[in-house]
Order: structure tokens, then C-alpha cells, then sequence
């Protein structure tokens, strides 16, 4: 076995360990393979072992990655969800490219995603990314500003607002980790009590990712325990 396979088996040990603790399905939580700065040799290494959806950070990095993939021929389908910070002149290769968007936190980025989104592939699905952290993070929109960006991207054509995605700061405090979710989460109860049918929490990844099953996460996204520790 690969240290790759080896990896992956231990981190679906993990998430199926932090389910039962949870009392959650082991199927309610996907994993998500954060393959950022690995070469196209190591996903194919995961997809080998069964992994088939692989998050990216940096667009032309990964436009590179998916097209080598696609390469191939016939294989498995991958599913690429985009969970970078996206600037506005990026949008139309993430738009045509990705299956997901994990990133989106204003407007604008949710307007162009749409415009660009081709009509004859599925719509994009696309999660929120909230700032839970305060001042220690700069990434994602306030949690005061989410309301009215969820209802504005709700209504965007090509889009599927599917939930909120977060990235906490880190911390080995454990009840910290989880009070950090514990508010996205709210969120997404109280979006969803204004009407709103959202289903996913983008939340966890290598060094959290039991923290945030326990408090509902169903994607972890997660690099380092998969792959090792990024150059
Ligand atoms: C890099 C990255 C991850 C993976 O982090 P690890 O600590 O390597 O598991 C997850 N989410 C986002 C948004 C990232 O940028």
C-alpha cells in the first residue's frame, strides 16, 4: 500500500470513529481531499484508493491538475470543488471547471460564478465561507453579512446554494474548535428557518475534523493527514 492509501485509510478510520461518537452515520460526512500543491501523481495515488473528490486552493494550479486528470480516459469521475480564495478576474475558469465552490463571500463573486456557469453542466454548487474567528481571520464574510448574502445568492441562476463553509483559527483547545462550529452551524439552522433548504457545513480538516463532526460538519476538508505536511 502507498503511504497515500495508507493515509486515506486512516483519516476514514478518524471520521467514522468521530460518526459513532457523534452518533451520526459514517455516510453523512463525504470526505473532502485537499490535493493544493501536490502533483497529479499523488491524486492519482487517492483516486487508486477510492478517494474521488478533490479540493483545490489555487486556480491555475488546479486547472493544470484537473486537465492532466481528464488526460487519463476513461476512469472514474472526479469531483474538483474549489475552496481557495477566489478573486473576480478568476471566476470563469472556476465557473466551467468545478463541480463546488466552498469560498464564496460577497456578491460580486457569486454574480460573475453564475453569469459563467455553462448552461448544459449541472449547477455550481456553492457554500458560503464565514469568518467564525473575529479578528484572527480575514477570509469569508461576518456572520452579520451572511443573511442577506445567502438570500441574494439563493436566488442566482446556475448556482445551488448548498451551505456555509468555515476555516477557524487553529487551536488545540478542543472546546474552542467546537464552539467555532457550534456557531456555523447555528447559522445554518437559522438560514434555514428563513426559508432557506441548505444541507451542507463545509467544516474540519486534519488537525479538527472530530470537533467539527460533533458538531454537525458534512464535508471535512483535509489536506496534511492525507497527503503530509505541504513544502
Ligand atoms: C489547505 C486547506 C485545507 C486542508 O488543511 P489541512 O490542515 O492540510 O488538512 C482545508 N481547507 C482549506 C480551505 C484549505 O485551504
Amino acid at each position: 500500500m502507498t503511504s497515500i492509501a495508507a493515509n486515506l485509510q486512516a483519516v476514514r478510520a478518524r471520521v467514522s470513529t468521530a460518526c459513532s461518537a457523534a452518533g451520526r452515520e459514517t455516510e453523512s460526512v463525504q470526505l473532502l481531499a485537499v490535493s493544493k500543491t501536490w502533483p497529479a501523481e499523488s491524486v492519482r495515488e487517492a483516486v487508486a484508493a477510492g478517494q474521488f473528490a478533490f479540493g483545490e486552493n489555487y486556480v491555475q494550479e488546479a486547472i493544470e491538475k484537473i486537465t492532466d486528470l481528464a488526460k487519463q480516459g476513461p476512469g472514474p469521475d472526479l469531483e474538483w470543488h474549489f475552496i481557495g480564495p477566489l478573486q473576480s478576474n478568476k471566476t470563469r475558469l472556476v465557473a466551467e471547471k468545478f463541480s463546488w465552490v466552498h469560498s464564496v463571500d460577497r456578491l460580486i463573486i457569486a454574480q460573475r460564478l453564475a453569469a459563467q456557469r455553462p448552461h448544459y453542466v449541472a449547477p455550481l454548487q456553492v457554500c458560503i465561507q464565514v469568518n467564525v474567528s473575529g479578528e484572527t481571520s480575514k477570509s469569508g464574510c461576518t456572520v452579520d453579512q451572511v443573511f442577506r448574502l445567502a438570500h441574494s445568492v439563493a436566488e442566482l441562476p446556475g448556482l445551488r446554494l448548498r451551505g456555509l463553509m468555515a476555516i477557524p483559527e487553529p487551536s488545540e483547545d478542543r472546546d474552542l474548535q467546537r464552539s467555532r462550529f457550534a456557531m456555523l452551524r447555528q447559522t445554518l439552522e437559522q438560514l434555514n428557518g428563513e426559508g432557506l433548504a441548505l444541507d451542507t457545513l463545509s467544516m474540519g480538516m486534519s488537525h479538527d475534523l472530530e470537533a467539527a463532526i460533533m458538531e454537525g460538519s458534512t464535508i471535512v476538508r483535509v489536506g496534511t493527514a492525507i497527503f503530509g505536511v505541504r513544502a
